[in-house]
């Protein structure tokens, strides 16, 4: 290990992935955006060398011997990205995938087989779960769904054709969380890999591999970017899971944009100073929220008031600003759109991460299954689902009393 080695993460997010090329006597901060498809070898011996790329990770040896290294597999440009993600989590190796959602399916195309059973929470994102009901039968992998508050009894949820644990916490809108290590013990137990989707709190609000997860996944489209101008999935592991999931990746030919890496490089120097902004405007607007008549429920990891606040105090360092609220339940989808058409700071859009602040409604008694929705909450209103951005938080709480005011009188 480097001296930075013993480097605090915000201090590792600045100095890593810098590859110094000096030219006219100085270099640029940043490594140059490099485009290539083919990339060519001066001579047999380098071009044999660099038919394995050297990821610190064993692998085996019919992929290291066949695949010469080009384009696809990456430039300086995306090394230097996965070096910092990596470095991050504490992982040996990063994957970049060209969305979040392709790293979710990476894993199962992974780790799946015909006959076999993944674990799944009620909670997890939407798409992971179209995923699982539409793309997973037709392969002949079936899904156990699970409580995410079910801690460690999902020990009885698996069997001998389990394959992959999934972990999402906080679950999807509603934000459950889990109680990540003994959900990870058990699928140690029964030697399944597990995985996380960790987009909600960073590696730096939630150090997964350290927690027992096998495998730290983010939708890099989020706060890594956080600019909303880029897709991007990140998959960090270690030893032989890591390898596993490298040789199903250059099976797959799935490439990420040079240009889209530099930005998420770029955003990733700042993601500490961002978040740290995104989480103080969340507890204030989460605060204020609570405390408003029309409010039924505020729906937030880092307060107190939260059913599974301890599981929040005892693993993560952070909160973010993504978290959600839920109407009085006397009001209609009419008067969820008054509200959001009020709005003139909040914007109303899918995906979050960015310096916007956004607002989402969610009807959850139609799209959930009613197991998920969990009673802990007996919620009865429309949940509106808040991301705050880096605006001012008190210009944010103006904009949502824009919304209270135009609620119908009842
Ligand atoms: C947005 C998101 C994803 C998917 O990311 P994309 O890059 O949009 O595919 C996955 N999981 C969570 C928790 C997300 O918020």
């Amino acid at each position: 290990m480097s001296k930075q080695g013993k480097m605090r993460a915000e201090t590792r997010l600045s100095q890593r992935g810098r590859y110094p090329i000096e030219k006219h006597g100085g270099t640029p901060i940043n490594p140059p955006i490099q485009r290539a498809s083919t990339i060519i070898y001066p001579d047999y011996a380098t071009m044999k060398k660099f038919s394995a790329r050297e990821i610190g990770v064993p692998r085996p040896h019919e992929i290291g011997q066949n695949f010469l290294r080009y384009g696809l597999q990456g430039t300086d440009t995306h090394f230097a990205l996965e070096e910092v993600v990596r470095d991050l989590a504490a992982a040996d190796d990063c994957l970049l995938l060209p969305s979040g959602l392709a790293a979710i399916t990476l894993c199962y195309d992974t780790f799946t087989q015909c006959g076999g059973q993944v674990l799944v929470p009620l909670t997890v994102y939407h798409p992971n779960r179209y995923f699982c009901e539409k793309v997973l039968p037709r392969r002949g992998v079936s899904v156990q769904w699970y409580d995410p508050r079910i801690g460690a009894d999902i020990d009885s949820l698996f069997s001998e054709n389990s394959q992959l644990l999934f972990i999402e916490s906080p679950g999807s809108l509603t934000f459950e969380l889990s109680d990540v290590p003994a959900l990870a013990a058990a699928a140690r137990r029964h030697r399944v890999p597990s995985v996380i989707d960790n987009t909600w709190a960073t590696p730096l609000y939630f150090d997964a591999l350290a927690h027992g997860v096998d495998i730290d996944l983010h939708a890099g489209t989020k706060y890594f970017s956080g600019g909303s101008d880029l897709l991007l999935g990140t998959l960090a592991s270690r030893g032989k899971i890591a390898a596993e999931l490298r040789n199903a990746f250059e099976l797959r030919g799935d490439g990420v944009s040079p240009e889209d890496a530099a930005l998420a490089l770029r955003g990733m120097r700042s993601l500490p100073v961002r978040l740290r902004q995104h989480e103080a405007g969340g507890y204030e607007l989460a605060e204020r929220l609570a405390a408003h008549p029309e409010v039924e429920a505020v729906i937030h990891p880092g307060r107190a008031d939260h059913p599974d606040h301890a599981i929040f105090a005892r693993d993560f360092s952070g909160a973010g600003g993504l978290f959600a609220f839920t109407l009085n339940s006397r009001y209609d989808e009419a008067a969820v759109a008054a509200f959001c058409d009020a709005l003139e700071l909040f914007v109303m859009g899918p995906s979050w991460g960015g310096f916007d602040s956004l607002l989402v409604p969610y009807d959850l008694r139609a799209m959930r299954p009613a197991a998920a929705w969990h009673e802990t909450w007996q919620h009865k209103g429309w949940l509106m689902r808040v991301f705050c951005g880096l605006e001012n938080p008190d210009d944010l709480w103006n904009d949502l009393e824009r919304g209270f005011a135009s609620l119908p009188k009842m």
